[in-house]
């Protein structure tokens, strides 16, 4: 199907970059194997990329290839198998800081994913340096697995809460965070990118605003690591984290990265194997970065899985992609507005690829229910992030995310969708 350049009047690349790029989709198309199925007796298009990421081939082949020929527990054996899979598994670490470009391989700390990262950071700096009456900032658009660690800390620690706040376009009032730092505040945690309206935020200001007052950054980057080019040593953060599966790669692996002399200061978060250096009754001593992080048998294979992946997305390039994804974006925000009653929650200046939306007298369920039937998946709800509802005022939006196997024609049937869901509905 041609795409309906006719209408089509944001930033496309030529002509020839288009037919390029047609052809490179084909080819990553074909990698993904999911793509190819029917959902409903429909092609399936899959607009639900914010909440899970499909697989390429590449990476469920490792998985086969680890379980079927490999599989020993790390660190533990003198035997081949074991040898073998904990040097797979090391490599797949140095894998990681290549791609976030953190300055050793100690400061990657493999985890569950985002939520245990974030849990892990709000138990163990808690323990360490927050007090009664401290302050941890987070903002208004954050996921709840962003808020509720904190909440958590804070109820023991007797701390508290400081909301920076965002406007109507869901842009972060970043002017408002030098009244909000005091000398109560310990650590300042933002979203890189909200999964509930796409806002790519200012993280670098915010840092260097945080660092002027000495203040630590936790980035919340589940959203951002699969679209943006992310490198910590530049960024400056403190900690960094996102979630394996949301980058293509397998469930139940992510990510938390620290700088080394921070994580070297705070106490385990969890005790067990792995994380010991030694154990008697009487007394233990910790095992070092990154050891002391990951008690009990870590998630091996996925986290080999979770480095296929990473490598699958350098072949592609991370630039090719948010340039590709952004086209997306506009394409889709363009079409999207054509739609009577339509409105985008969510119109920052800067976006990554993730539409949120209402349409007048359509309840988002029962549009996501009805493009189900047309093989369209897409999400609706709060997307975690109840506070961004209570902003708007609203109950929840319908949302579609693009990855880079995503077409232009998916998001014409996308809108054919919609525009029936429309007729049927309103
Ligand atoms: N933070 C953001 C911005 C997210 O979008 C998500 C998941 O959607 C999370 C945190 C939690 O990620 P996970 O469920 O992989 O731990």
């Amino acid at each position: 199907m041609p795409i309906d350049k006719t209408h089509f009047f944001c930033n496309l690349p030529a002509n020839s970059e288009i037919a390029e790029m047609k052809n490179r989709i084909i080819d990553i198309r074909n990698d993904f194997p999911i793509l190819k199925q029917k959902v409903n007796n429909k092609e399936l298009i899959y607009f639900d990329n914010a909440a899970t990421t499909q697989k390429p081939q590449i990476v469920l082949d490792t998985l086969n290839e680890y379980y079927t020929k490999y599989n020993a527990n790390i660190h533990r054996g003198v035997h081949f198998l074991s040898s073998f899979t904990t040097e797979a598994t090391e490599n797949a670490r140095k894998t990681i800081q290549k791609f976030i470009n953190a300055k050793s391989n100690k400061e990657v700390i493999i985890t569950k994913g985002t939520t245990d990262s974030i849990n892990l950071i709000a138990f163990s700096f808690g323990e360490r340096y927050v007090s009664e009456g401290d302050e941890i900032i987070v903002s208004e658009m954050e996921h709840h697995s962003n808020i509720v660690p904190w909440q958590l800390m804070c109820e023991r620690k007797k701390a508290k809460i400081i909301v920076l706040p965002m406007n109507d376009n869901g842009e972060l009032e970043i002017e408002k965070l030098d009244n909000l730092i005091s000398d109560k505040t310990k650590l300042i945690s933002v979203a890189h990118v909200s999964n509930a309206l796409g806002t790519i935020n200012p993280i670098e200001e915010i840092i260097q605003k945080a660092h002027s007052k000495d203040i630590p950054v936790l980035i919340d980057g589940a959203q951002a690591v699969q679209h943006i080019k992310v490198d910590v040593k530049e960024l400056d953060c403190d900690f960094y984290v996102f979630s394996g599966h949301k980058l293509y790669g397998p469930t139940g692996v992510g990510v938390l990265y620290g700088k080394e002399e921070l994580l070297n200061e705070l106490p385990p978060y969890q005790g067990g194997g792995e994380m010991i250096s030694k154990v008697t009754f009487a007394k233990t001593t910790f095992n070092e970065l990154p050891f002391k992080f990951e008690a009990g048998t870590p998630n091996y294979i996925d986290t080999i899985g979770l480095a296929k992946a990473i490598d699958y997305v350098q072949d592609i390039g991370l630039e090719n992609i948010y340039k590709y994804e952004t086209q997306l974006l506009n394409y889709a925000t363009y079409k999207l507005k054509k739609i009577k009653g339509l409105r985008i929650i969510g119109e920052a200046n800067k976006k990554s690829s993730v539409i949120s939306f209402l349409i007048d007298g359509i309840h988002p369920t029962d549009a996501g229910t009805l493009l189900d039937q047309l093989g369209i998946a897409i999400r609706t709800g709060t997307h975690c992030a109840e506070p961004v509802m209570q902003h708007f005022n609203i109950s929840g939006t319908t949302r579609a995310s693009f990855a880079f196997y995503n077409t232009f024609e998916e998001i014409d049937e996308f809108v054919k969708g919609l525009e029936r869901v429309h007729g049927m509905l309103s």
